[in-house]
């Protein structure tokens, strides 16, 4: 399958400015990464601003997604929603976000988000199917950065500088001679997110992968949701582009600040993380709203 390039992006908003909801009710079924258990997410239209949640046949009312309900995120994003946990958030997250959507109700039926094939490409697919519908609202969601923000961790480090759109950075540095040093950067617009983040797959190395495997994790892990390096080349080749690691840690940075809203800042990420992610929406929603 060939998917760079051929994604028609015509369907979506221009920029980020509207408030816009879904045209209709759409469901995806898959297996989840870590779980290995198969799931079913429905993406709903909503009246209300913001992303919520509920659990199918739970009669507990919807959720809004806040970047305070974060806690673990090592592998993946999961969140603490209420008596239920959700794991793997991050790729639907981030292409609800990436395609301008500001009011959804996401309906799931388990405590992890189906990993689909490692990118955000199946739920971009499910969102075309039903369109988008611009709301008579501006987009609030975005939050409004007054000055600049770095936050590191070791050697990681990220920063957020005020701007008049939502630009982003990525560089990333690998010790494994298949990935390397590689950076890219865009304006982030509903098609630029379509076409140059969404389609870029998750990705891990052999030697932890065979880790995970043995802890009990990542059981619905194979060739085909996730790439594979074993240090000098890719298992299961081919890539979609040759900087996919780096685009696909952008395509993380858009699921995790989905949680505030994409904010009109340039953000410059280095060896970025869930977690650095996570600690740079709250503090967007702490300090900057
Ligand atoms: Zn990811």
């Amino acid at each position: 399958m060939d998917l760079v390039g051929s994604f028609s992006v015509d369907w979506l908003p221009e920029k980020y400015g509207n408030s816009c909801t879904l045209g209709g009710v759409v469901t995806r079924k898959g297996v989840c990464l870590h779980s290995g258990v198969e799931t079913e997410v429905t993406l709903c239209p909503s009246e209300d601003f913001g992303f919520y949640v509920s659990w199918m046949n739970d009669a507990e009312s919807p959720i809004r997604l806040k970047p305070e309900q974060v806690i673990n995120s090592q592998l993946c994003t999961t969140l603490v929603l209420g008596n239920h946990r959700l794991s793997t958030v991050e790729h639907l997250l981030a292409a609800i976000a990436g395609c301008g959507l500001t009011h959804v109700h996401i309906i799931v039926s388990g405590n992890e988000i189906p990993l689909l094939d490692g990118s955000s490409i199946g739920w971009i697919e499910a969102i075309e199917e039903v369109g988008i519908i611009q709301l008579d609202a501006p987009n609030n969601l975005a939050p409004v950065l007054k000055k600049p923000l770095m936050i590191h961790k070791g050697s990681s480090v990220i920063t957020a500088t005020p701007s008049d759109s939502c630009y982003l950075i990525g560089m990333i540095d690998f010790p494994y001679p298949a990935i390397g040093k590689q950076h890219f950067s865009l304006e982030l617009t509903p098609s630029s997110f379509v076409k140059h983040l969404a389609p870029a797959r998750t990705f891990g190395f052999k030697d932890q992968i065979d880790h995970l495997i043995e802890a009990g994790l990542i059981k619905g892990g194979d060739l085909k949701n996730s790439l594979v390096c074993d240090g000098t080349s890719w298992v299961n080749p081919p890539l979609r582009f040759a900087d996919e690691p780096v685009r696909h840690k952008l395509l993380d940075l858009v699921g995790d600040l989905a949680l505030v809203g994409l904010p009109k800042a340039q953000i410059l990420v280095y060896r970025g993380s869930h977690a650095l992610h996570a600690e740079l929406a709250d503090s967007l929603s702490k300090d900057f709203l």
